[in-house]
């Protein structure tokens, strides 16, 4: 009996090509910084942080207190300056990227659907960004946080690992107060979505995009108890929902 899902957020709920995506993304950054950071510098330096949050494993800071200790120091700035200033980047400029992403109308059937089924829904995005940046992408997937009362959506404020570490979801799961098999894993990312999720116990539906051939399937036999219950796009991920796929 299944009585939650985790979504993953970008080429799950919502379309966005990462690389344009993050590139745009330190371009904006880069130019509202400037004043304060030359741009090489401050991707140089966000880059090298992340990889410190990416270093947690569940037992010790938050990704945001990680991310602080590595990247504020460094570049020569107290936290107290700089963190508004990337606040009011969040508001004011990230929101012109979403023009780099498309939404998908499968991705609001399946969080509705989850939630007429009184399941907990999880977004279970990396958490490596701040909840405003969160919030946003998921307003442009048209699954807002003001539609949807979300049982949890990891931002790097309220995680202590990140996605590639088994950890991180072994925390979902104890935040949830459910066990890992009672849940389900709906993500496009093998090495960050299905490998981790699946080597903490919890079933894995590996979602691939439209113009994608299926890929080879990993051995499953790495994966420490794991269960791939289904391969396809969201929308075949939706059908096999409609066609009673979870038991719930
Ligand atoms: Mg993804």
């Amino acid at each position: 009996m299944f009585k939650a899902i985790l979504f993953d957020l970008d080429d799950t709920l919502l379309a966005n090509p990462m690389n344009a995506f993050i590139s745009a993304y330190f371009k904006a950054l880069g130019k509202y910084m400037a004043h304060l950071i030359p741009p090489e510098r401050l991707v140089v330096e966000i880059m090298r942080a992340t990889q410190e949050m990416e270093k947690n494993d569940g037992t010790g800071p938050t990704n945001q207190e990680a991310f602080a200790a590595a990247f504020y120091p460094t570049v020569g700035y107290e936290q107290e300056i700089l963190e508004p200033i990337f606040e009011q980047f969040y508001t004011e400029e990230f929101p012109k990227l979403q023009y780099l992403t498309r939404s998908i109308p499968e991705a609001r059937f399946l969080v509705e659907w989850a939630f007429e089924h009184d399941l907990y829904v999880v977004i279970a995005t990396n958490p490596v960004f701040p909840c405003v940046a969160v919030e946003q992408r998921l307003a442009w997937a048209e699954v807002p946080v003001t539609e949807f009362d979300y049982a949890l959506v990891t931002t790097y404020e309220n995680m202590h690992a990140t996605k590639a570490n088994p950890a991180y979801y072994r925390e979902i799961v104890t935040k949830l107060g459910c066990g890992p098999k009672e849940c389900l894993m709906a993500g496009d990312d093998w090495d960050r979505d299905m490998m981790p999720a699946a080597t903490a116990g919890i079933p894995i539906y590996w979602v691939t995009r439209p113009d994608d051939t299926l890929l080879p399937i990993p051995p499953m036999q790495k994966i420490k108890g794991g269960v791939l219950v289904g391969q396809g796009t969201v929308e075949s991920l939706w059908d096999w929902i409609g066609r009673g796929g979870l038991a719930v």
